[in-house]
């Protein structure tokens, strides 16, 4: 597989030092994502004010790199941003990796956008968006 360097020093980075990956003490949303054709099972964690800010996010759990530095991107993303702007990204995120949004969206994306070329190998599929859709998930339970 042709990975090029900037994804791999960043996917290596994540798994080496994933900053989001820990507890949050009394979050506000907690959902478990499980990909079963690979073993990823993460449990996500929100601490969402009353306003709708995402105050922090976290993950624990065990999966492939990707699944694991995908869901600590996420979570570097979105803290600090609003449900809706979450939501947003996730939005991107989701049409990035089916193939769907623009350079201009990928780049909203940070970090993220580099697992771009993921969109060309459909058995990882599930591991790079298994932490943005427990997101939404937890989103659409919540409202
Ligand atoms: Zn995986």
């Amino acid at each position: 597989m042709a990975f090029n360097t900037f994804y791999n020093e960043i996917l290596t980075d994540h798994n080496m030092h994933p900053g989001n990956k820990h507890k949050i003490e009394d979050p506000t949303y907690e959902l478990e994502g499980v990909n079963p054709s690979c073993g990823d099972d993460i449990v996500l964690q929100l601490k969402v004010s009353d306003d709708d800010t995402i105050e922090d996010a976290a993950f624990v759990g065990d999966g492939c790199a990707i699944s694991q530095a995908s869901a600590d991107m996420m979570c570097d993303l979105i803290k600090g941003q609003k449900k809706e702007e979450a939501l947003r990204l996730g939005d991107i995120f989701l049409r990035m990796i089916k193939g769907e949004a623009s350079q201009e969206e990928i780049d909203e994306l940070d970090e993220a956008g580099c697992l771009v070329d993921i969109s060309h190998m459909p058995a990882r599929v599930k591991c790079a968006v298994l932490g943005w859709h427990t997101l939404d998930e937890i989103f659409k339970k919540n409202s």
